[in-house]
């Protein structure tokens, strides 16, 4: 599944391509992608509008417009964006966006999980309050921010990392490898980090998401750039998929686990189980 890394990759090619190009026509094969909006309805909100940039939310990735309007669009399990000149129309084409100058913006996805939505500007925050976080790439990405983030949550610190309204953009690959380069271990409840804790964790995020942006994405599976070609992020990875292989750190066996239902991958020897921390709070309630 696409994450922060894989959407950015698309956004860079995708920018100097589509900036500053007018939609002239979209073709929906696949009312799925829209929904619960008819496919209609999306054609007549973009169509003539000149893409003015384009942006990333988290996993989000948004075609600003003139006219103060956004299409945003997430890829979901297997969706992808394909910069085309003409040709051969790939397989599992759902929808088509034609620009001025011949170029054709095409979302093509296996699995039919990808989504797009069109929203007005002043409705933008709203949409996003809730479901994302804070950038990691951001400055507003601090060790006292995670911490603050994490206080008082019981849950692992892998799922921590995957709910996308604490730290946006962050997925099933990066969450193992950041928990590695931080050397804590992803059953420990995030609420145990201590603040030493949250900066090497603040900086494992950074390091494995900037190592994913310069391996152009992670192509596990179903994942191409916008030019159709794989990234090269998962001839990298510390640990994710590398189940009995030793840790590149200790030498240890990487072992595999399902945490929320998630293949995880961790070496159990350097990566440390952290204890939960007494809350005094709760402490007092029992006993009033
Ligand atoms: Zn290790």
């Amino acid at each position: 599944m696409p994450e922060l890394p894989e959407v950015e990759t698309i956004r860079r090619q995708l920018e100097p391509a589509l900036v500053g190009r007018v939609i002239e026509s979209i073709e929906v094969f696949d009312e799925r992608w829209t929904r619960p909006v008819a496919p209609g309805e999306v054609e007549r909100a973009l169509v003539g509008h000149r893409i003015e940039a384009v942006e990333r939310r988290g996993k989000y990735l948004l075609l600003r417009l003139d006219a103060d309007r956004t299409l945003a669009m997430h890829l979901r399990m297997t969706g992808n964006l394909l910069l085309s000149q003409g040709g051969a129309e790939p397989s599992h084409l759902r929808a088509s966006i034609a620009l001025d100058d011949g170029t054709r913006l095409l979302f093509t996805d296996p699995r039919r999980f990808g989504q797009a939505v069109v929203l007005e500007d002043d409705r933008l925050d709203d949409h996003f309050a809730g479901r994302l976080g804070v950038e990691p790439l951001s400055e507003a990405l601090t060790a006292e921010e995670l911490c603050r983030l994490a206080s008082g949550r019981r849950a692992p610190l892998k799922s921590f990392l995957l709910d996308q309204s604490g730290v946006a953009g962050i997925g099933n690959i990066y969450a193992d490898e950041a928990l590695h380069r931080a050397a804590l271990h992803p059953l420990s409840p995030a609420g145990s980090m201590k603040p030493e804790d949250c900066e090497r964790l603040r900086e494992g995020i950074v390091a494995t998401l900037e190592a994913g942006l310069r391996s152009g994405g992670a192509s596990v599976d179903d994942y191409r750039d916008a030019r159709g070609e794989r990234g090269a992020m998962q001839d990298e990875f510390l640990v994710h998929t590398r189940e009995g292989e030793p840790c590149p750190r200790c030498g240890a066996e990487i072992r595999r686990i399902v945490v929320a239902g998630r293949s995880t991958y961790f070496c159990p020897s350097c990566q440390r189980r952290l204890r939960r921390r007494p809350r005094r709070r709760a402490v007092h309630r029992s006993l009033a």
